[in-house]
């Protein structure tokens, strides 16, 4: 098991374009470390880069203390899931969990008891015998994670395991999954682009975009203290409203309203300046009535969450959320006034 650095690592394909723009990155021995950001931020490249199935254009991966940057995939002490399992359908079960195995000269008998030994633990023990086609999606995936288990390797790297199973299934090998890291205590580089997925699973995570990490931190701190409007709009089941406002005195003005400024930003702001004003719409209290420092409006939208509602309102032609309980939600054409928590409001420059 080791930790991961990474230093001004930079990943430029023939034909220019730049995947990885000098990032830095520490991981830490054992950690679950989730990597999110949307389709062709950099995810794969960053992780086929400490695979060192990419060749990095500059800086340095250092794995377990020995920086690999010029050796081979083999000689890495990594092992990768990938998102499509990669399995061989002409081998059953046990044999493409023995494969690293078999590459590394192991002696048959002990491969055999070795996929014996990691199958049993992910519960495959009564598939040993089938092929890839005659398991389901999530069974193959079990295989996968077996495969990658049997190896005993330094660092797990995962590449969207879980986004070719369905809803259901894909919840219970989240926790699965996580439980199993746990236990192994190996270093993780979970890759995703499920914002949802990363927060549940990742004892850190970092918010990619355009071959840049925009954030790193737990996912408290990325959920709560998003760094910039980019994580702010990316992370949250519903995302966060960013509203255009101006610093007015000691107030802000946002959507034609007067709201207080939120106590992060206490003291950094200077009259007349431009803002993004974000809140989550989790964190509004709303009211059918007029209250002070509410966004006052019309309800345009009413979505059922479940136990909750997402509550669209149009505030001076500016469109506002809200979550609103069961049992309190309004009906589209009332008025409706959202209040945003003053302690986990935000006050963003970079919009
Ligand atoms: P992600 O996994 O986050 O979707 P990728 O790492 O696959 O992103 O891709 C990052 C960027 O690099 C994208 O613009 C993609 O088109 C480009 N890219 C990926 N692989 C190659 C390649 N082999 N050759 C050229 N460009 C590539
Ligand atoms: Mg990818």
């Amino acid at each position: 098991m080791a930790a991961i650095e990474l230093s001004g690592l930079t990943k430029v394909y023939p034909g220019g374009v730049k995947a990885l723009d000098a990032l830095d990155l520490e991981i830490p021995d054992g950690e679950f470390f989730a990597l999110l950001g949307p389709s062709g931020c950099g995810k794969t490249t960053l992780l086929r880069t400490i695979a060192g199935l990419e060749t990095a254009t500059g800086g340095a991966v250092v794995i377990g203390g020995r920086d690999v940057t010029g050796v081979q995939p083999g000689g890495r002490d990594v092992a990768m899931v990938f998102q499509d399992y990669a399995l061989f359908p002409h081998m059953d079960v046990t044999d493409n969990i023995a494969y690293p195995l078999r590459i590394k000269k192991v002696a048959k008998d002990a491969r055999r008891d070795k996929a014996a030994e990691v199958g049993a633990r992910l519960g495959l023990d009564h598939l040993m015998d089938r092929r890839p086609g005659q398991l389901s999606g999530g069974q193959q995936q079990r295989v996968a994670l077996a495969r990658v288990m049997a190896t005993q390797a330094q660092a797990f790297l995962f590449d969207e395991p879980l986004s070719n199973l369905d809803a259901r299934l894909r919840l219970e090998a989240r926790t699965f999954l996580k439980k199993l890291q746990r236990e192994l205590g190996v270093t993780t580089v979970f890759v995703t682009h499920d914002q949802a997925e990363a927060l549940a699973m990742a004892d850190r995570m970092a918010v990619m975009e355009a071959g840049h990490i925009r954030q790193i931190g737990t996912p408290a701190e990325v959920f709560q203290r998003p760094a910039n409007t980019f994580v702010a709009g990316f992370i949250g089941s519903t995302p966060m409203n960013l509203l255009d406002g101006a610093v007015r005195g000691d107030t802000l003005e946002v959507a034609g309203h007067k709201v207080a400024v939120p106590a992060s930003a206490g003291g950094l702001l200077s009259d007349g300046e431009k803002i993004v004003y974000g809140v989550r719409p989790e964190y509004m209290s709303y009211s059918a009535g007029p209250v002070d420092g509410a966004l006052g409006g019309k309800v345009a939208i009413v979505e059922n969450l479940g136990a909750s509602h997402l509550v669209t309102l149009d505030v001076n032609d500016v469109t506002v959320q809200a979550v609103v309980p069961e049992g309190s939600e309004p009906a589209v054409g009332d008025e409706g006034y959202a209040t945003p928590r003053r302690d986990r409001a935000l006050v963003y420059r970079d919009g």
